[in-house]
């Protein structure tokens, strides 16, 4: 019987984001033979700084309604730093993606892997595994300004606004908690940490009301819950301690980029953002710029958001040699750091995005 095809909306984007992508993907093709998995066939689709200094538009005509037909999009990186808009933010088509497609569940796993550089002496530190469950289509980047949302006063005020809602908490508290019995189910304490400032904001205790209203429904998981800036505190004091954190849109996006600092650095930060529908993969790194074009980038953020997306994928097809290729595509990066095989450029090594590549390929 032939293989169902697999349908990716392909968005490479500026930057380093073209070469980690074409690495993610080569990564995946051979996990997929290796296991006998389905064939992934691709919708290329233009969108990006580069894009928008050519055309004047951030994404191809019809590129959205493109993207939403697959059966999950991956983008590699998007953004330069001298191509904005006038009021000099950036090119961020993506955000537009998440908006449309409600994607509201950033997952950001934070992991880390044997002879990375620790960033804390505490050798418990080598212990540190856990995600960031990131809300990614409103709280305060309800009102980015690619939304046009920010009700500006004159020239003497502007309101951004924080928004939750019960519908989208509800989903991403639910969200949280299965992903924490999933850890579980793999050997981790099954806990799931509620960031927020509900001391302080309304808004930030209504998301703990939904948060304690969900956890009702799973006794199995154990409740948390920290103040953002306790967080930030614990991240550095206590990172070894957390199992899976669910948060507001802001306050995921700073806390995650502070999370990947502790375990290396931004080229290991894969990221997933599922909807009811379809679901986004890409590193939760930018394009890079400084040394995009040098052969310098670590893909392995793109190839463990690629392992995310074949997650994914398995999920919605019920294939299992999709998840047999994510988990092999994890376990040949853990055994590679470990043997000191992948020696990445970012970390002082002597590998590029081509060398880890091969290994990669090699090993697989
Ligand atoms: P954005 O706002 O889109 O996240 P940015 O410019 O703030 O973009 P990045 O593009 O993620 O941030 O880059 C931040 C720093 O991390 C840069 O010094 C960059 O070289 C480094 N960096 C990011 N991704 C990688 C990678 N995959 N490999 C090596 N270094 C990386």
């Amino acid at each position: 019987m032939s293989q169902p095809t697999i349908q990716i909306a392909l968005i490479k984007g500026d930057g380093i984001g073209v070469d980690v992508t074409e690495a993610s993907f080569a990564v995946l093709e051979a996990a997929l033979k290796k296991t006998a998995g389905p064939r992934l066939s691709y919708n290329e689709i233009r969108a990006g700084a580069g894009y928008f200094s050519e055309t004047g538009d951030d994404i191809e005509p019809r590129g959205e309604e493109a993207a939403g037909r697959a059966d999950a999009i991956f983008l590699g990186a998007i953004g330069l730093p001298a191509v904005r808009h006038a009021d000099g933010t950036e090119i961020s088509p993506h955000l537009r993606l998440r908006d449309r497609f409600q994607l509201y569940a950033g997952v950001r796993p934070v992991r880390a892997y044997p002879n990375t550089p620790r960033r804390l002496s505490d050798p418990r530190a080598a212990n540190i595994d856990l995600v960031i469950l990131r809300e990614s289509t409103e709280g305060l980047f309800y009102s980015a300004s690619v939304h046009g949302r920010s009700e500006v006063i004159d020239n003497r005020e502007v309101r951004d606004v924080l928004r939750i809602t019960r519908h989208t908490s509800e989903k991403l508290h639910r969200f949280g908690f299965e992903l924490a019995r999933k850890r579980k189910q793999n050997g981790s304490r099954g806990i799931l940490t509620c960031v927020d400032k509900a001391n302080v904001f309304t808004s930030m205790a209504f998301f703990r009301q939904i948060y304690d209203e969900t956890a009702a429904d799973f006794p199995d998981i154990q409740t948390d819950y920290n103040y953002v800036d306790a967080q930030a505190l614990d991240l550095i004091r206590r990172p070894w301690d957390f199992d899976v954190l669910v948060t507001e849109n802001m306050f995921g996006d700073i806390l995650s980029d502070l999370a990947g600092g502790l375990v290396g650095g931004m080229g290991m930060a894969a990221c997933a953002e599922i909807g009811d529908e379809t679901g986004l993969f890409q590193p939760a790194h930018g394009s890079a710029p400084d040394i995009m074009g040098q052969d310098r980038a670590n893909p392995l953020a793109a190839i463990l958001s690629g392992a995310l997306m074949l997650e994914y994928l398995a999920q919605k097809t019920g294939e299992a040699a999709l998840l047999d290729s994510a988990k092999l595509i994890d376990d040949v990066i853990y055994q590679g750091f470990a043997e000191n095989r992948i020696r990445p450029a970012e970390f002082g090594g002597d590998m590029g995005t081509l060398a880890i590549t091969r290994e990669l390929l090699s090993s697989i």
